[in-house]
Order: C-alpha cells, then sequence, then structure tokens
C-alpha cells in the first residue's frame, strides 16, 4: 500500500477499506491496492483501448502497415511468448499492440490484460534502436504481469476525483451502463498515473529479463534511460512522467543487466523457439488466434515453461523445488498472510502452481495451511518428492501452529495432508 500516493491524491478513504483491500502479488510479493478486479481491468481496459484507437484512427494516427509497426509486433510477439511463462493467466489475454502516430510524444504503455501502444516519437526523437524497443515493451508488459496497472485503476477509482464514479460503478456492478462509465475512466487514468517507486524498481527487473530471455541486448535498457534523460528540448518525455526515473536507475539497470546476461547469451545461441501466436493478426484485431493442430494451444504452451522462474527470486524458488523451503516467520508475517490465504485458495483451485509457491515463500508465514499450500503447488508441478516433504511439514505445524485460529480457508488441513501421504 502506498500511503504517500494516497495522500498526493487527496484519498479520503476509511482505513478499514483500504486495509481489506489488499492483496499480495503472486509475481513479487509485494502487497498491493485492488478494488478493482482482474476480470473487470481487463475487460474495461480493453473496452476504453478500442474507444481511444478508434478516437485516433479516425484521425489517422494508427499506423498499421509501417514496417516499424511490423516491426512492433514482431519484437512483442517474443516478449509476449516469454511473459505467458511467468504468468500463465496470461496467455489468454487478447493481446493487441498499436503504432500511434505522433512524433512529438515518447511513450507507451500496456493495460490490464495486454492492450498495448506505443508513440512514433520513440523513433523520431530518440532514434530507439530495436533492442531499446524491446526494453520499452517489457517494461511496459512487466507492469501488467505484476498488476501495477490494475493497482493504478484501483487508485484512479478511489481519488477523489474517482470517487463517486467507483461508487457507483462498485455498487451496482449488474448495471453494465453505469459501471463502464467509472472503470473505463480508471483505465485510461490508470495509464497516466505515475508509477510507484517500487512498481518501477519491479518492472525494471522483470520487463530487462523477458527482453533478454527473448533475445534482446540487456545494454540497450540502459542506453534507452540515457536517450530518455537526455531528451529535454520541449519538456521532458512524457515516459518519464508516468514513469518516474531514480537517480541511480542507470546503475541500476546495468547491474540488473549483467545478471540477465546469460540468459541473453542462450537466447542468441538457440533457434528462435517455436511459440504460439498471441497476437491477433492485424485483420482479425481482437478475434482469437486459434493453433494450427499439433501446435502446443497458447495455454498449454504457458503451462509448460511454469516450472521456471523469474532469476530474481530463483533462488528461493530452487529451494522449494529441493524441497527445502522452511518458513519461520509469525508475527510480522501475519498480516501478509491474512491477506493472502484467501487468495492462495483461488491460485490453488485455478491450478497456478508457480504463482501459489511464489506468493506463499514471498509471505513465509508459518502454518500448516502455508505448508500445506506449497504441498500441492509442489505436487502440481510434479515435484513429488518435495510435495510430501511439505505435506509432513503441515502436519508438523498443525501441533503448534494450526490454522484454526485464523481460519483454514475451509480446507481441512490434517486430513488432507495425511490423505495425501498415504497415495
Ligand atoms: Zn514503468
Amino acid at each position: 500500500m502506498k500511503s504517500a500516493v494516497f495522500k498526493h491524491l487527496g484519498l479520503t478513504l476509511a482505513g478499514v477499506m483500504v486495509l481489506s483491500a489488499c492483496t499480495t502479488n503472486p509475481i513479487t510479493g509485494r502487497s498491493q491496492f485492488m478494488i478493482v478486479s482482474e476480470s473487470m481491468a481487463v475487460t474495461q481496459s480493453a473496452a476504453a483501448y478500442n474507444q481511444m484507437m478508434g478516437g485516433l484512427a479516425e484521425k489517422h494516427q494508427v499506423e498499421d502497415d509501417s514496417p516499424r509497426a511490423q516491426q512492433v509486433r514482431s519484437i512483442t510477439e517474443r516478449l509476449i511468448a516469454q511473459a505467458v511463462r511467468y504468468r500463465p493467466g496470461s496467455a489468454s489475454w487478447a493481446w493487441e499492440v498499436r503504432v500511434i502516430n505522433d512524433s512529438k510524444v515518447v511513450n507507451a504503455f500496456c493495460m490490464a490484460g495486454g492492450k498495448m501502444a506505443i508513440y512514433t516519437g520513440m523513433w523520431e526523437k530518440l532514434k530507439a534502436t530495436d533492442d531499446e524497443i524491446a526494453q520499452v515493451m517489457g517494461h511496459e508488459i512487466a507492469h501488467a504481469l505484476a498488476d501495477h496497472t490494475r493497482e493504478r485503476m484501483s487508485i484512479a477509482m478511489t481519488s477523489q476525483a474517482g470517487t463517486q464514479l467507483a461508487a457507483i460503478a462498485l455498487a451496482s456492478r449488474e448495471h453494465q451502463g453505469i459501471a463502464l462509465a467509472g472503470a473505463q475512466m480508471a483505465a485510461l487514468l490508470a495509464i497516466e498515473l505515475p508509477n510507484s517507486r517500487d512498481g518501477e524498481a519491479e518492472a525494471d527487473q522483470i520487463g530487462i529479463e523477458l527482453a533478454a530471455r527473448a533475445g534482446f541486448d540487456p545494454a540497450a535498457a540502459v542506453s534507452l534511460w540515457e536517450k530518455m534523460a537526455k531528451e529535454g528540448g520541449g519538456g521532458p518525455p512524457e515516459f518519464l512522467s508516468t514513469h518516474p526515473s531514480a537517480e541511480n536507475r542507470a546503475a541500476r539497470l546495468r547491474e540488473l543487466g549483467v545478471k540477465v546476461q546469460p540468459l541473453y547469451a542462450a537466447a542468441k545461441a538457440r533457434a528462435p523457439e517455436s511459440a504460439p501466436k498471441f497476437l491477433a493478426a492485424k485483420e482479425a484485431i481482437n478475434e482469437r488466434v486459434v493453433t494450427r493442430p499439433g501446435e502446443p494451444t497458447r495455454e498449454e504452451y504457458a503451462r509448460q515453461g511454469a516450472k521456471d522462474t523469474l532469476s530474481f527470486m530463483t533462488e528461493s524458488f530452487e529451494r522449494f523445488k529441493r524441497g527445502e523451503t522452511v518458513l519461520e516467520c509469525r508475527v510480522q508475517c501475519s498480516y501478509g498472510y491474512n491477506n493472502g490465504k484467501a487468495q492462495w485458495k483461488q491460485l490453488h483451485a485455478r491450478g497456478l502452481w508457480r504463482d501459489l509457491a511464489v506468493s506463499v515463500i514471498q509471505v513465509g508465514y508459518l502454518s500448516d495451511l502455508s505448508y500445506y499450500f506449497l504441498a500441492e503447488a509442489a505436487r502440481g508441478l510434479q515435484l513429488k518428492e518435495a510435495s510430501r516433504t511439505y505435506y509432513r511439514r503441515a502436519l508438523d505445524a498443525g501441533k503448534q501452529y494450526g490454522c484454526a485460529a485464523e481460519g483454514c480457508e475451509g480446507l481441512e488441513v490434517d486430513k488432507l495432508s495425511r490423505a495425501a501421504l498415504t497415495r
């Protein structure tokens, strides 16, 4: 939760509501303020995006056939093929990217649900290379993957200007007409509100790695920020107002670049991966792309990659895979746990095993329920030995740290763990 941002927006919300709206992000483990559901964020963003693009198309400001538009499509296609492996649910997003012809604007965005755009100022003003375009789009995709866009939609809906609209929208979700207006506006506001410092750091980290894995040079992240910082004519680029840059950003990106360099080298060395297409064909925008017989569907492809994880959390994930995760935190972590466990049950129900494991590990709370979820995640990822270890730890933890006091999400952890161990 970002109290500074709330103060900045003059937020007048009861603390209770703010607390109850916090969720733990499965990719980053950070607690976020969320009142907008994922499905709402995705549908409303798509509606706002279509409106926006419709208006721009009327003014002949959308480039679809230019070589650079085609290049952007092929670059983003490669990035998405990596992105969906870290958030398998995003494989079913209706991903789309358009080039907006406005040579004065240096900006790009990715809304909740994968609706993206990039402005021609990136080429006209910054002379951005393909590797640099990949870094910009990777960074934008990272914001959407880590739910920053939905987080900002939530903030937009509760800022003073949006409070009434938000209240109407939330109170009358059935009344589509009214809900649409408020949430669509929030979807547009979400791409105009500045990201938080934490959000920027996360997007830099995830974005540079997605790009490296897709075969784009991490050094381009540094050169891009340097170009951005220099671009002063007519004020700083729009990009920097929505993506505030920390002073040490170039240095930090350089460090991250060194870390992901082996991934980049590996991607360059191997033959291009055959991945399903995620972007709809230009003539069939908003229609689902059908995979050819024998090829994995987008969902299957995403699930196949789901045993892997992003490097910045690889160490703890590798420990998890070996059955070595030990949970020890109690008081300090109880907040994250109480906010996280309902979400864990949902991840569990949806079979998002890696997300489930990552979130439980990041929260780190010692209870039989935490271990049970770890065990289930390990079982889902076919890590048989590890799953048995965690079921046993769930039984052990149950003796002293049973979930009964705080609620077990309707699960009979003890009984279920015993049953799993006899299988
Ligand atoms: Zn950003």
